[in-house]
């Protein structure tokens, strides 16, 4: 293979010259663990890479739960691709044995002529997924301990609900050890060497292969410019907050569902999870937060989210106390358009990259992992792939 000129020029010492893989994912994060676990699935063989001793809770795929919809605002390309990611996740139920979803529903919630509501409910209609629409009147007899204003539509989307996230990643790990594929941790990848082979430098070694994914979550913002690719990722602070109910269980998993919303206003779009992760705590997180570089995450001051989430929960949930019994910290790593990257290397076309997945790649990852592991073999996923183009940062400047 050809390489170009990325302005790359690393020398490789050839120390250790062992197997030759099908394919080497970087990354054992959520989207990474799933592109490894579809590759080992179908015969490839393997090697799974991950920087830190594993599990971690460094990067964003950490924690017992995330939000599952196929409402999507006007980003409609997710609403086809989550039919998919359901199927998939309900093998890997059955690959595993243990249950990965909760079918409690999500509500999405915001402005009445806000493109995040209405886009919503177009592309649930126009895919067939149960739905309700109702006005704040309805809200407040089937929730009333959520306080929305008047001018406010929500969508019920009836396949929406609730992932056990930790559990989802382990089995894609398990099933992918199962199916015979190699899981290396503790061993950070330094460099890559490009070829009809690709070489991947370790702290321990190197390894080879003929294709190679990097799922690097927010350390793809300072690995890829090093690669030749420069898309601009934002690594953000997500500071996750759990709130306790000053009296009884309205917001328990049988009682209330998942939510997104959005205010129209600012960086104030909310979500949330009934109390499930930890007994009797509901978890409520502002969609936005400080820039960072993701080794040195705890570094930055989050004070501005505390208060605004704080603000935002007295508001419209009364009934929970007024500050955080637990609060965490995630990762985010953004993209301008929010859409993720999935695509090749510009120049070196046994090279996928997966980056950008901007605070909602969790629920797309069963879908995600199999669009990269046909990347990584020369195949044409079956969705539009324009949305995840890296050259769509670029098309103006050309
Ligand atoms: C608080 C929070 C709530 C969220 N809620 C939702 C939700 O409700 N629904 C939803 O769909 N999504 C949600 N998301 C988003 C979702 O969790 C992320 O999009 C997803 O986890 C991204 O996974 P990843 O594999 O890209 O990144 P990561 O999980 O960070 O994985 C990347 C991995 O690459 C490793 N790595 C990096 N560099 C190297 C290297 N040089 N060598 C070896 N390994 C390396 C890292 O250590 C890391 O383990 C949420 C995210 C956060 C933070």
């Amino acid at each position: 293979m050809k390489t170009h000129n990325t302005g790359y020029s690393a020398k490789l010492n050839m120390s250790n010259q062992g197997i030759i893989y099908d394919a080497i994912v970087v990354g054992a994060g959520i989207e990474g663990s799933s592109t490894a676990y579809h590759l080992a699935k179908s015969g490839k063989k393997t090697l799974l890479l991950e920087q830190f001793p594993l599990p971690h809770s460094r990067g964003s795929s950490h924690g017992q739960s995330r939000i599952t919809r196929k409402a999507y605002g006007p980003q409609e390309h997710y609403t086809i691709m989550m039919e998919e990611s359901y199927r998939l996740t309900d093998v890997l139920e059955s690959e595993c044995g243990e249950q990965l979803f909760i079918n409690c529903g999500c509500l999405a919630f915001g402005p009445k002529d806000h493109p995040f509501v209405s886009g919503a409910v177009e592309a649930l209609s126009r895919h067939g997924a149960p739905h309700d629409v109702f006005n704040v009147e309805e809200q407040r007899r089937r929730y009333p301990y959520l306080a929305l204003p008047s001018d406010f539509k929500v969508v019920l989307d009836k396949t929406g609900g609730l992932l056990r996230a930790d559990k989802i990643l382990q089995a894609f790990q398990k099933q992918f050890q199962r199916f015979g594929g190699t899981l290396l941790d503790g061993e950070p990848m330094l460099d890559l060497y490009p070829g009809d082979i690709v070489s991947i430098k370790t702290t321990k070694g190197v390894h080879r292969a003929r294709s190679v994914v990097l799922a690097l979550g927010a350390w793809a913002a300072k690995f890829l410019p090093r690669i030749g690719v420069n898309v601009p990722l934002e690594p953000l602070k997500i500071t996750v907050c759990y709130w306790e109910e000053k009296n009884g269980k309205h917001f328990s998993i049988e009682n209330f569902p998942t939510f997104m919303s959005e205010s129209g206003t600012g960086n104030n779009t909310i979500y949330g999870l009934p109390s499930e992760e930890y007994p009797g705590l509901v978890k409520i997180c502002l969609h936005h937060g400080p820039a960072i570089d993701p080794d040195n995450r705890d570094g930055v001051d989050n004070q501005w989210v505390l208060d605004t989430i704080k603000m935002i929960v007295h508001t419209h949930f009364p009934t929970l106390e007024k500050e955080p019994r637990i609060v965490e910290t995630c990762i985010y790593t953004n993209t301008p358009d929010k859409d993720f990257i999935l695509d090749l290397h510009p120049s070196w076309k046994n090279v996928v990259i997966a980056a950008g997945f901007s605070g909602h790649g969790f629920k797309l990852a069963p879908v995600v992992g199999k669009v990269l592991s046909q990347l990584a073999t020369g195949q044409k996923p079956a969705y539009d792939m324009s949305h995840f183009k890296i050259d769509r940062f670029f098309k103006n400047k050309l």
